[in-house]
């Protein structure tokens, strides 16, 4: 009675005796309701669990029975909790995908977000790479739409712009007035050094020998001078150069013999059987040349020749200088073109400032071209001086 009181459609109880025959339960466990085969199964504990019969869920507890004190059996409680246990995986569901969405759009906005934030430090990043030493009086650092902090960043970076490019016009400038004002004195005492050389009838040895020392010293010193006032002139601006069309072919001839004169070297001159023009100024490029040939000179064997090729292929033409002398470390390739950088000191048992590629390099692009080297060590370098051309 108890058991029919309490029962319902979703609530069922049943009681079952120890030899596992039933004592009762409620109506709906008639032999051929749907809820029949719940009575038969074993193992239930008196902590709830679930368990699925048929197309439903229950769930279900047991515990022993005792009536009056003496054990009858064990008592059984089942409850349908299959709506709730549908609307629980449904709402897990949806909160899974839900989830899923947020955490994507989230995402996503961080995402935007960053991009749009790095944005302005990737172009003040473009912007720096591109900043060479000579143009940083032009620069204005493009930031648009920058977050405040990258803005006044920007404008500081701007502001160091401007005050290195005073100082770096300072630089130019002491460097030019020193060497004009110290190549005007230094060539008098050449001048005095070499008469008194001259007409130093009674010049012991040793005085000679002093005397000999300090005039090529002094002969350097004008060089080094004289580089460093063409350095600066070029790279201020106030060097002009005559940009001409120029018929390279009786101009190389020229340097070639006048090369050879002055080194005593075997130098091979190749040019192609047509007349080659090239836009350039007649006096820099000999000064480039006699650079170039100076060095192919200075860094290979006196027995080794020198040779010089003039190519040219459509808008392009290129002067060679090739020598089998001791080449240049591939890491030190880049950075020979720098002022005063001489590849490995030990090796350079050849007197020079280290300015001459810098000249080369200044005076090549300051007419339109380009230069290049290609070196092995220990089997030799080839400079490639490259300006355009008409054939
Ligand atoms: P300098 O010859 O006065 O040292 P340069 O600017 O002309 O200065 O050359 C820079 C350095 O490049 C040299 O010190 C030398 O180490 C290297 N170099 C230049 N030309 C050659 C060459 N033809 N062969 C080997 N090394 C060279």
């Amino acid at each position: 009675m108890a058991i029919d009181d309490f029962s319902s459609d979703e609530l069922l109880m049943w009681v079952k005796r120890r030899d596992g025959s039933i004592a009762a339960r409620s109506l709906l466990l008639g032999p051929n309701s749907p809820g029949a085969s719940l009575v038969l199964l074993s193992g239930i504990s008196s902590s709830a669990q679930v368990e699925r019969v048929g197309d439903r869920y229950w769930l279900l507890c047991g515990a022993p029975l005792q009536v009056n004190q003496t054990p009858i059996g064990s008592f059984y409680v089942a409850k349908d909790i299959t709506d709730n246990r549908v609307m629980s995986l449904l709402l897990i569901r949806s909160i899974g995908v839900a989830s899923v969405v947020a955490i994507a759009g989230i995402t996503a906005a961080t995402a935007i977000y960053i991009r749009r934030a790095l944005q302005p430090l990737q172009q003040l990043c473009d912007f720096s790479a591109q900043i060479s030493a000579d143009r940083l009086d032009e620069c204005r650092v493009p930031i648009e739409g920058a977050p405040t902090e990258v803005a006044k960043l920007a404008s500081n970076f701007e502001e160091m712009l401007v005050r290195l490019s005073q100082a770096w016009e300072h630089q130019r400038q002491l460097v030019s007035n020193v060497s004009h004002e110290l190549r005007t004195p230094l060539t008098i005492v050449s001048g005095y050094l070499q008469s008194t050389l001259r007409r130093g009838d009674n010049l012991t040895e040793m005085q000679r020998d002093a005397l000999q020392t300090a005039a090529s010293e002094t002969e350097r010193t004008i060089q080094l001078m004289q580089d460093l006032l063409d350095l600066a002139r070029a790279e201020s601006g106030r060097m002009h150069f005559q940009l001409d069309w120029l018929p390279v072919n009786p101009l190389l001839e020229d340097i070639v013999a006048m090369a050879r004169k002055y080194s005593g070297r075997q130098i091979h001159l190749q040019l192609p059987n047509h007349e080659v023009m090239i836009r350039a100024d007649a006096n820099r490029l000999r000064q480039v040349l006699l650079n170039l040939i100076d060095n192919a000179v200075k860094y290979s064997d006196p027995k080794e020749s020198i040779s010089l090729h003039l190519l040219s292929q459509g808008s392009l033409s290129a002067i060679e200088v090739c020598d089998r002398g001791i080449g240049i470390p591939l890491q030190q390739q880049t950075r020979i073109f720098e002022r005063f950088y001489r590849a490995d000191e030990a090796r350079n048992r050849q007197g020079g400032t280290g300015l001459g590629l810098s000249i080369v390099k200044t005076f090549v692009e300051g007419m339109g071209g380009s230069v290049a080297v290609r070196s092995q060590l220990g089997k030799g370098s080839t400079f490639t001086v490259t300006f355009a051309t008409i054939a």
